[in-house]
């Protein structure tokens, strides 16, 4: 848990320092570094989340201890002046965490006030209704089979010991027929055109006897071509290891998963796969030391950066803004035998996104979240033609369900067609033909890394909830950039289209979305909760 302390100087300068309820036996050095040579004079701990910080008696006595030699009326005026420094910053509480969480978003033409206003209005009613029925709540994963993915990267020790961790596979009876089959052929009408084609190729063939050779080197070919296309690795779905889950069943929620396991993914992520050199030390990364220029040198080298390495950046950050909504919204507030209570814990927002907490790095984590928002949606609405095509049903086995979800879901890509202030993706790898082409396999290669990393992940439910929105965002960028197999796609049944989407992609793409659109439909709750600290 974080904390606060505020110390004052022997020149009685006031100087506020964030700790961790584990480190508070420390807090002094951090003030001391903090002060420079400046004496500490007194520090004094308030608890801004007084249900939240639980300081063991002996780490207040260490710190007391070391508080120094004051007076009782010294202490006294201090804690009268403290306290009322504490009730004028909770006042803007609101303020603090999402004062530039408004206005122009950077590297594109639109604002936060029109996605929020769109979002909770228009997408996210529409959007909530289409992830609960069949087809997208069930999620082919291999969530718990360790074996079979295992991390790639290192060894990892799984926190199914967590009971928050854990995810609930469906039994067969619980996954509907038309969903058991196999995963490609989702649609009915999608397989007639697959054995015309078969046949056809069949008639037209000189000579059909492969040798093993060639047929290995075909097969090998066709996978190539698959994942040359994709941003991110899918899971097998046709492994036996695979299984459904049922993702309403297992909400996206705070799990308990934290502390250097969690760290380290992350770090992973930021260090090794966002095109940031060892040199540029970004700002509050809890494993390495504090460097001390309050994040400058890292935002100097953000700006810096090309559009694409400082977009790809931004989703990840987006990503990750989004996940530490999610936990802070659903969190477990109480638990006793009769009952799990679930709901906003707004101390932890904060923790996360308050401007002074987070030395200034909070809001402009909420920005990215805007911005993964905006490339998602763009991605939505290009895909249309897709699914317009009279060939496409979300089958499920039951005829009238599929063809009202069908029906929920070209209203939806309509909705999202029509807003304003696209993204505009031509904007993306545009310059030197040949520099933008290594650069868009450097991003693809990045981001394929990112969906492995997602296997170390030791908590079983963030793993499937990390793997899922990964895919998710993968699957808008294959989108993104295949506008031309989009736009030449046939709305015949006699001609297989060279763009494809497995069902896979299909429920990670909207149900990736679905977290984005439900995380800003939780920031409106988040600052409605925050302006009533006013009082
Ligand atoms: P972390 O969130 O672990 O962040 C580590 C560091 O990264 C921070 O100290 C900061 O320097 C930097 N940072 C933080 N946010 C951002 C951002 N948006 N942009 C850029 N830099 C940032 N926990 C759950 O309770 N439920 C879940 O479903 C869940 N899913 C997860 C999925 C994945 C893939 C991973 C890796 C973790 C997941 N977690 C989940 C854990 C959660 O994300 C945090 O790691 C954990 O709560 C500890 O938080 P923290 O405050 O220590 O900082």
């Amino acid at each position: 848990m974080l904390c606060e302390s505020m110390c004052v100087s022997s020149n009685h300068s006031l100087y506020r320092v964030s700790c961790r309820s584990s480190e508070l036996g420390h807090v002094l050095h951090v003030a001391a570094d903090s002060i420079g040579s400046e004496r500490v004079f007194a520090c004094y701990l308030f608890e801004l989340r007084i249900t939240q910080i639980r300081v063991s008696s002996s780490a207040k006595k260490t710190l007391c201890a070391e508080l120094g030699s004051m007076t009782m009326t010294s202490f006294i005026l201090l804690a009268v002046l403290l306290t009322s420094v504490h009730v004028t910053t909770a006042g803007s509480a609101a303020h603090r965490c999402f004062c530039q969480v408004t206005g122009d978003l950077d590297d594109c033409a639109c604002d936060v006030e029109t996605i929020d206003s769109f979002n909770n209005k228009e997408i996210f009613p529409k959007l909530q209704k289409l992830l609960s029925s069949d087809y997208f709540r069930f999620y082919q994963s291999a969530p718990q089979v360790n074996l079979n993915n295992p991390c790639p990267f290192w060894t990892d020790h799984s926190q199914c010991g967590l009971k928050y961790c854990a995810v609930k596979p469906c039994t067969p009876s619980e996954v509907p027929e038309g969903l058991k089959s196999s995963s490609y052929k989702y649609s009915e009408a999608a397989s007639q055109d697959i054995e015309k084609c078969e046949k056809a190729e069949k008639l037209g063939a000189v000579n059909s006897s492969l040798s093993d050779e060639t047929l290995q080197a075909l097969q090998e070919w066709k996978k190539h071509d698959d994942e040359s296309d994709r941003f991110c690795m899918l899971d097998d779905e046709d492994s036996p290891e695979s299984k459904y889950v049922d993702l309403l069943l297992n909400p996206e929620r705070f799990t308990g998963y934290k502390g250097p396991e969690a760290w380290r993914i992350w770090n992973s992520i930021y260090e090794e796969n966002c095109f940031k050199p060892y040199s540029v030390k970004r700002p509050l990364n809890p494993l390495v030391s504090y460097s001390g220029d309050d994040g400058q040198g890292f935002h100097r080298w953000l700006e810096g950066l090309c559009v694409e390495k400082r977009a790809f950046f931004r989703l990840i950050s987006g990503l990750h803004c989004s996940i530490n909504i999610h936990l802070s919204a659903r969190y477990l507030l109480n638990e006793n035998w009769f009952e799990m209570k679930w709901g906003h814990n707004v101390s932890e927002f904060q923790l996360r996104f308050d401007e002074e907490l987070t030395e200034g790095e909070g809001p402009k984590r909420l920005r990215n979240l805007y911005f993964l928002y905006l490339i998602e949606l763009r991605a939505l609405a290009k895909i249309l033609p897709y699914f317009e095509r009279s060939t496409f049903h979300l089958y499920t086995g039951q005829p009238t369900q599929d063809n009202e979800n069908k029906k929920l879901l070209l209203e939806l890509l309509h909705v999202a067609k029509s807003f304003p202030l696209h993204f505009d993706e031509t904007a993306l790898f545009a310059g030197n033909k040949k520099e933008a082409m290594q650069l868009k396999e450097d991003f693809k290669r990045t981001f394929k890394n990112i969906s492995r990393i997602m296997d170390c992940v030791e908590c079983f439910k963030c793993r499937l909830w990390g793997k899922l929105q990964t895919q998710g965002l993968g699957t808008a960028l294959k989108i993104l950039f295949s506008e031309r197999q989009i736009e030449a796609m046939p709305n015949t049944s006699n001609t297989n289209p060279s763009f494809q989407l497995s069902r896979q992609e299909i429920v990670s793409l909207f149900n990736a979305f679905g977290r984005i659109s439900t995380s800003v439909r939780e920031l409106k709750n988040f600052r409605s909760l925050l302006s009533k600290l006013k009082q």
